[in-house]
């Protein structure tokens, strides 16, 4: 069966080129080669995320780290900032981690705003958050600079950040925003296949890791560090996605960052115009769009036009491209279109030409 490209916000497309790096021989996890292989990716890694910190690596989806967070940095009480599907789980994990855990929850299609998360931290009962920069469901990205105010009102609470859609697309200073954990999963943002996850810890997240007695693990901070130290992981990794990862960063740096930013708001820009050619509204609250993503309203909220969405999917399908029908609780009243990975002008273009010939035949 032909392949039929993905264009649904993760799993993204993987190149052949990734492919081809992923199927690099094996070698041993604990071996010179090994330590040669993150070593010799670990100064493309901090200079992605503009930090001096150890990268660490995780083999896993997003959610292990994620929910290894919660377990290393939760002790008293953690804020969860809801504002669509992945981070509202977030709260549901947190309990199941056996934490107390507190909601803030805002409309789905709005962001997270900086002053209603210091509102709730002024009680002082939190000693963690988390936050989705890039609430994939929804295609809000939130104001991450407002978060990083809030981080330096509240330094002594760990700030856990969920970039797993934004990550490589735009740009995430861990260093300067101040944060405690930033980690992604491969599948989106890096255009690799998924199982391994990025991420970084402040000092601070180690520190008070130290004091948590029950972290398990597979997703102990700690073991990460130590590990780390010997540019080795905690047990055996992906080392194909590790040889996938570091094809992808040749690339990410032969493009330039600055270039690699770029060319996603472009590209969400070119999709945000075919839906108004079409005569949709956006799901988000003006403002604050995704760069890897555009969420269309299709009856979610008032105004713009609305259509048989799974019909718009099929049709687009069968063109050989794929897009989202939408995800949880606006599944139908919306429809997703990732610019994530490798995309390009000339890409999106074959893309808008397959929908606009589905949208004739709706
Ligand atoms: C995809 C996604 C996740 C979940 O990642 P898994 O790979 O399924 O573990 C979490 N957060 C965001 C923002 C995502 O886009």
């Amino acid at each position: 069966m032909a392949h039929v490209k993905l264009f649904i916000p993760g799993p993204v497309e993987v190149s052949p080129k990734t492919f081809e790096a992923f199927c690099s021989p094996m070698i041993g996890h604990r071996s010179k080669s090994f330590q040669e292989l993150y070593a010799g990716i670990m100064p493309q890694l901090q200079a992605l995320l503009y930090t001096r910190r150890p990268v660490f690596l995780g083999t896993s989806s997003a959610w292990g780290i994620m929910e290894g967070a919660v377990r290393n940095l939760v002790s008293r009480k953690v804020l969860n900032c809801m504002c669509g599907a992945f981070s509202d789980k977030w709260f549901d994990v947190s309990q199941r981690c056996g934490k107390a855990a507190e909601a803030l929850q805002v409309e789905w299609g709005e962001p997270i705003r900086g002053e209603a998360v210091a509102a709730k931290l002024k009680s002082g009962e939190f000693d963690a958050v988390t936050y989705i920069h890039n609430e994939t469901s929804t295609g809000v990205m939130s104001p991450i600079e407002e978060l990083a105010e809030v981080k330096r009102q509240f330094p002594d609470v760990m700030f856990i950040i969920d970039t797993v859609s934004s990550m490589t697309a735009t740009r995430l200073a861990f260093d300067e925003l101040g944060f405690d954990v930033m980690l992604a999963g491969t599948q989106k943002a890096f255009a690799l296949p998924p199982g391994l996850s990025v991420f970084v810890c402040s000092e601070a997240a180690l520190a008070k890791a130290k004091t948590q007695p029950d972290r398990g693990y597979y997703f102990d901070l700690l073991e990460f560090e130590k590990n780390a130290e010997k540019t080795m992981t905690p047990s055996t990794p992906s080392i194909s996605h590790i040889y996938a990862l570091k094809s992808k960063l040749g690339e990410i740096f032969a493009e330039g960052l600055d270039a690699r930013f770029a060319r996603h708001v472009k590209l969400a820009g070119m999709t945000r115009t075919w839906a108004a050619k079409h005569g949709f509204t956006l799901f988000p609250e003006a403002g604050c769009e995704s760069v890897t993503l555009t969420t269309v309203n299709n009856g979610a909220r008032p105004g713009g036009r609305v259509v048989d969405v799974q019909k718009l999917v099929d049709l687009t399908k069968q063109r050989g491209f794929l897009i989202n029908g939408g995800y949880g609780k606006i599944k139908g009243t919306t429809f997703r279109i990732s610019n994530m990975g490798d995309e390009t002008e000339a890409t999106m273009n074959e893309l808008f030409a397959a929908l606009d010939e589905a949208m004739q035949e709706l």
